[in-house]
């Protein structure tokens, strides 16, 4: 565009209040604040007067689509986009099961059923109904998460970062605890296990090197500042090659000679034993309560494919201790997660059903075949309407845990491979996320690829709706 041409362009943009004076604005008016729809037409014409600016840096750019019933358009789809909600829900066709950036777990039918109820009525969230007195909201968790994990006593907060500080707080402020310098570990988010030590008020003594840790080394480092020994699960990485870490069992035996309480940040978390499903072995909490452990703390919403939440798990006598503590209040979970929370372990009362009903063991446990019908299925469709503008093959991939377990484990899948033919990957996993819902893909070698593993059986319309209007 030549720079005089751009003036014209410029000039001849309306002015607000012209556009805000038109009929199909002023309808608006019935539906949206006067404020809303102002500023959505300025938005509009703001975008406007860049794309007229940037077509004149761009050689041979095409012309502006000035027209006043496409500025109309553009503002009534702004107003459309302000009003919706900006936490939507996204079709995750990366294959990655706990994707932290999609909210990881998705929840089972019965968790969602019953945060429905309890948000949208009174509960007994803290009312013992048998005596009419006050009760604790963690009652309700209580004694089921007792029986799956065979712990003594049980308690719950916001999340597991907030677990690990309230239990090192709680244990050891002021003190020493003792971690080999192989568990140091960061998670995603910047949670480190040194940083948060510091802020629980807990001094870190590390022991061992990065890849061999022995018994000694923490026999050696205990003295009389000493209040804790900390085990942390190495949950998204692995040391592999001459490597010794000091089981669980052996610590507790030390614990106890020593009179020292031990505690383990399992990460994820699980209840069910994955590798009976041929997926890598990952502990388990019965098995760290078995092995004796005072606290444990694990996620909700990893493995257990539950909410948002940290559980605490282990000995009576220092539960009760975090319990007391008023950062346990500023950690508490609040009753929607709880009603969550209820739910999901509720199901793990039955082992094959958890296997079935909860989402995430479900993705994790599916079958090849299974994934390879609906991807040969989907690829058919799709490549029957879209072979003028896109390839679209059937590829083998793997599918990833994520969440920061089981970095090792590969899950064989199926993927159906995009090759746009006029636009990049690039740009074709752009316009996905641009959808409605986006579809959220990963792009390898100049293909945008979608893995069903992660995307619901009811998702499958939406997802060729989607790819149809990308690429549209
Ligand atoms: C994920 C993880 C955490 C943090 O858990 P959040 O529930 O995300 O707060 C802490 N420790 C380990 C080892 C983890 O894997």
């Amino acid at each position: 565009m030549e720079p005089e041409d751009r003036q014209r362009y410029l000039r001849a943009l309306p002015a607000v209040d012209e556009l805000f004076r038109h009929p199909q604005s002023q309808a608006h008016l019935k539906i949206y604040s006067k404020a809303l729809v102002v500023a959505s037409i300025r938005r509009v014409l703001e975008r406007k007067r860049q794309a007229i600016l940037r077509s004149a840096s761009e050689q041979g750019a095409g012309a502006v689509e000035m027209a006043q019933e496409h500025l109309l358009a553009a503002v009534e789809e702004e107003l459309a986009a302000a009003t919706r909600p900006s936490l939507r829900p996204v079709i995750n066709a990366t294959g990655v099961v706990l994707h932290t950036n999609l909210g990881r777990a998705p929840l089972c039918a019965e968790a969602l059923r019953n945060i429905g109820d309890i948000a949208s009525r009174y509960s007994n969230l803290e009312l013992d109904l048998i005596t009419g007195e006050r009760g604790s909201r963690y009652e309700h968790v209580e004694e089921i998460l007792r029986q799956i994990s065979g712990a003594e006593s049980v308690l719950v907060v916001n999340n597991n970062a907030g677990a690990v500080l309230l239990a090192l707080n709680s244990l050891a402020e002021g003190k020493e605890v003792i971690v080999s310098r192989g568990q140091l570990v960061e998670i995603g988010g910047s949670f480190r296990i040194p940083d948060v030590m510091r802020k629980s008020g807990a001094r870190l003594v590390e022991v061992g090197t990065t890849n061999r840790t022995h018994l000694k080394d923490y026999e050696q480092a205990i003295n009389q500042e000493t209040a804790l020994l900390l085990k942390v699960h190495t949950s998204n990485f692995r040391i592999l090659g001459f490597t010794a870490e000091v089981s669980l069992k052996e610590l507790v035996a030390l614990g106890q000679a020593k009179g020292l309480p031990i505690m383990e940040d399992l990460g994820s978390g699980c209840f069910v034993d994955l590798a009976e499903y041929g997926i890598e072995k990952e502990p388990t909490v019965q098995e760290a309560i078995e092995a004796g452990v005072d606290v444990v703390t694990f996620s909700g919403d990893k493995l257990l494919g539950g909410p948002q939440a940290g559980i605490i798990l282990g000995k009576k006598k220092y539960l009760d201790i975090l319990k007391k503590n008023p950062l346990n209040r500023a950690l508490r979970i609040d009753k929607l997660t709880l009603a969550g929370m209820e739910s999901t372990i509720r199901v793990y009362l039955n082992k094959a059903e958890a296997i079935k009903s909860l989402p995430v063991l479900r993705m994790l446990t599916c079958r090849l075949k299974e994934l390879e019908r609906r991807a040969k299925r989907l690829q058919r469709r799709l490549a029957k309407e879209l072979s003028s503008v896109c390839q679209v093959k059937l590829k083998e991939e793997t599918s990833q845990v994520g969440g920061g377990a089981l970095p090792l484990q590969i899950l064989p899948t199926r993927v159906i491979a995009l090759r746009p033919l006029e636009i990049s990957a690039a740009d074709l996993e752009k316009k996905l996320r641009h959808t409605d819902p986006p579809v959220i893909a990963r792009v390898k070698e100049e293909e945008v690829l979608l893995d069903l593993r992660t995307v619901a059986e009811t998702e499958e319309r939406l997802l060729l709706e989607g790819v149809r209007q990308a690429l549209k």
